[in-house]
């Protein structure tokens, strides 16, 4: 019988084998790529005896059309009770309420890590010569710094007033005609996401923890990201984790954790990827760094996200990229980043069987050459299919 999923006090999931699973279909291709991976998710779960019980839930472009609400508070309450869910791209409206409702979401029910493993399928199409020694999981902080929505516009009584403000208590003297944002990065905020790195790296076998920051020009802020990570290590994982400093890059059989400059750290995700595991940053360097690793193996249309809280439990899962409205209802678009978005929540609640079957499934069919116009595109000799035919194949090889 179908049930809710729970959380322990430990942050634990405890998993029924029919869990009832809210899900946003999208906009735009969204009614292409929805469909699509749950054909794949339920075949990969119906092989191990196990079953989603999908509940739809509303928002964006089409929970506006049905009740005259972005984002209803219904939704907010499924996702709230059911704690794991999934979702397609949603449109961004535009002079409404939400600057987005990805970010909306993500701060209502305090999704304080973006979970974005980047790592290259075999025959996936790259811009690089060695795409198979990308195998990164990068950890964005998903509720602070310049991303925090606290700015005020040029040359407003709201940016006077704050101008003056600053003037008065610090001194500080900043152009009449700028616009000022705010970057607040906390202990509490920095030390939460640096603990779920640490602990999904000792959880997953991986060897090294990076966190990467701007601590040389910014210390208050991405300085103090970096020494609390350190003091976090040696706190808290004493006896599984090792900071470079404390060992001289010897780590024995802990997990070695070490800090790179955020500029340097694209060249080198670039040059020498397999130098990197997990990767802890704050929100915006996680933005970029998450986009230009995807472009390594293979763009946004195979990557797969999640937003979560370790503590109580919530996670959501989503396609990365767009609407993509141009494609939307013409069966044409890749599902695998939506696909692997549904592997990564089967993972995520404990069906690590069943997602290493899509991810083997997804990587069978990409060395069959069985392609959607996007891949066809950059691969000699390739069959291009609609959406719905790549999810189809995918499931054969399950
Ligand atoms: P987009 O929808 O990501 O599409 C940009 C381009 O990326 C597409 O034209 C297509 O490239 C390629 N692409 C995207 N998804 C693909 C897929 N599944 N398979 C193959 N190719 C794919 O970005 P956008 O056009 O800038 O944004 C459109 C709307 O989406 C906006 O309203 C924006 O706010 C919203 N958005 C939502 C999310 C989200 O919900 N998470 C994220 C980003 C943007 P080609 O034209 O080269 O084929």
């Amino acid at each position: 019988m179908a049930g809710k999923i729970t959380v322990g006090a430990d942050g634990v999931l405890t998993v029924p084998d029919e869990p009832i699973i809210p899900f946003i279909e999208g906009d735009g291709i969204g009614v292409d790529i929805w469909p699509a991976a749950r054909l794949v998710l339920d075949a990969a779960a119906a092989r191990h005896g196990r079953r989603v019980e999908w509940t739809e839930v509303l928002a964006g472009q089409r929970a506006y059309n049905e009740t005259g609400e972005w984002l209803p508070k219904a939704t907010i309450d499924s996702f709230d009770e059911h704690l794991i869910g999934i979702k397609g791209p949603l449109t961004t409206p535009v002079g409404g309420g939400f600057r987005s409702l990805n970010v909306a979401l993500r701060q209502v029910l305090d999704l304080y890590v973006c979970l974005r493993p980047v790592r290259w399928l075999q025959g996936v199409p790259s811009p690089v010569r060695a795409p198979e020694l990308v195998d990164i999981v990068i950890f964005r902080e998903n509720t602070e710094d310049i991303y925090a929505g606290l700015e005020v516009e040029a040359m407003t009584p709201e940016a006077d007033r704050l101008r003056e403000l600053l003037a008065d208590a610090f001194g500080w003297e900043i152009r009449p005609d700028s616009g000022i944002g705010i970057k607040p990065i906390s202990k509490t905020g920095s030390q939460r996401l640096q603990r779920a790195a640490l602990n999904y790296a000792l959880d997953r076998g991986r060897k090294r923890v990076h966190w990467v920051h701007k601590g040389n020009i910014m210390k208050f802020t991405e300085g103090a990201f970096q020494k609390w990570g350190y003091e976090l290590v040696r706190e808290e994982f004493d006896d599984r984790a090792v900071a470079w400093d404390d060992c001289g890059g010897d780590p024995g059989e802990k997990i070695l954790v070490q800090d790179t400059i955020a500029d340097i750290a694209f060249q080198q995700v670039l040059t020498r990827p397999n130098e990197f595991d997990v990767i802890a940053t704050m929100n915006l360097n996680g933005d970029y760094l998450s986009d230009a690793l995807a472009a390594q193996v293979g763009g946004i249309g195979i990557a797969p996200g999640a937003n979560a809280n370790y503590e109580t439990g919530h996670g959501i899962f989503e396609a990365t990229h767009g609407t993509a409205p141009k494609y939307a209802g013409q069966d044409k678009v890749n599902p695998s980043s939506m696909v692997l978005s549904g592997m990564l929540m089967f993972e995520h609640i404990g069906w690590r069987d069943a997602a290493d079957d899509i991810t083997r499934a997804l990587e069978a069919t990409i060395a069959d050459r069985i392609v959607t116009y996007d891949f066809a595109r950059q691969m000699n000799d390739a069959k291009e299919v609609a959406c719905s035919e790549f999810a189809q194949a995918i499931v054969d090889r399950i």
